[in-house]
């Protein structure tokens, strides 16, 4: 037993970082079986590694209408039904400023892969999923970011990414309700693998291994931390659960040590 009893999810982006803490979470919540739509064959291997039968794993772009259907009717057929979608699968631009593109032929390439993998692939996402949520009366959770709502947390096509992933969400939600609701989960920085778009040569970094940036989210947000991927886990389990969160659509949890409240008060002098 547990918030998810017999709920089939399909995750983008699961085989790590945040998508794969939610996989994990997901089963331990009690769910049926997890559909994954995943980048590489090695990441469908230790999916499956890990999860055996428990997993129904389509490798596949998240940029292709095909990739998605086929990952909705992969896990249909693996487990008979779809409660939950998460769109997770996501490219960050390493910052990436105005002044930093080579010309503007890079920024338009820029522009057009890190939309194509953060906002279309999430309406791709939706679009494939939507009749069977419809028919469960499930749900759909999307992926955003503390760039969602604030500047600073990437350049500008990123944070343009994560503020279009706002209004994906109310737009979905509005046009899905009452059959399907549709919420977000904004983290802040994160100890994840997380990679660049190839227009910047960043496809093969990893946000993780950036020297000094734990140390920079834990100096710049107020809770004086940076997340690991399961710190944002439980905010998926609830916005997924029908008992817990049956009046709740285009909500969007943060979960990102307080951007929102950024700056520190003076400090009391002592006596
Ligand atoms: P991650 O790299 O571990 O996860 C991203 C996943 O997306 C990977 O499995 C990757 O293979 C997959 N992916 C990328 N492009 C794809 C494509 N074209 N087709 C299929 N799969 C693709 O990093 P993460 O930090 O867990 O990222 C998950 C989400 O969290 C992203 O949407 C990211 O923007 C968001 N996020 C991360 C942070 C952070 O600091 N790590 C902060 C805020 C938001």
């Amino acid at each position: 037993m547990g918030w998810l009893n017999d709920d089939v999810a399909l995750v983008t982006g699961a085989n790590s970082g945040i998508g794969l803490a939610v996989v994990r979470r997901f089963l331990a919540e009690g769910a049926k079986g997890i559909g994954a739509l995943v980048r590489s064959a090695s990441g469908a291997d230790s999916l499956r590694k890990e999860f055996g039968d428990r997993v129904a794993v389509t490798v596949g772009d998240v940029r292709s209408p095909e990739a998605n259907a086929e990952a909705v009717a992969h896990t249909l057929n693996a487990f008979g039904k779809l409660d939950t979608l998460v769109g997770n699968a996501g490219v960050w631009d390493y910052f990436a400023p105005l002044r930093k593109f080579a010309d503007g032929q890079q920024v338009a390439n820029t522009f057009r892969e890190v939309f194509d993998i953060n906002v279309l692939g999430y309406l791709l996402a939706a679009y494939a999923a939507a009749p069977a949520l419809r028919e469960s009366r499930g749900s759909m959770i999307f992926t955003l970011s503390n760039a969602a709502f604030y500047a600073g947390g990437g350049g500008p096509a990123y944070v343009a990414s994560k503020h279009a992933g706002v209004g994906l969400i109310k737009q979905l939600a509005y046009e899905l309700a009452p059959d399907v609701r549709v919420n977000g989960v904004a983290p802040g920085g994160t100890v994840t693998p997380l990679k660049g778009p190839e227009s910047l040569g960043k496809q093969g970094s990893k946000l993780s291994e950036i020297p000094g940036f734990g140390d920079a989210v834990a100096d710049a947000v107020p809770l004086g931390f940076i997340a690991q991927p399961e710190d944002h886990a439980g905010h998926y389990v609830l916005l997924a659960s029908r008992t817990n969160s049956p009046a709740t659509t285009a909500a969007i949890l943060q979960s990102d040590g307080g951007w929102e409240v950024r700056g520190r008060p003076a400090r009391r002098p002592r006596n």
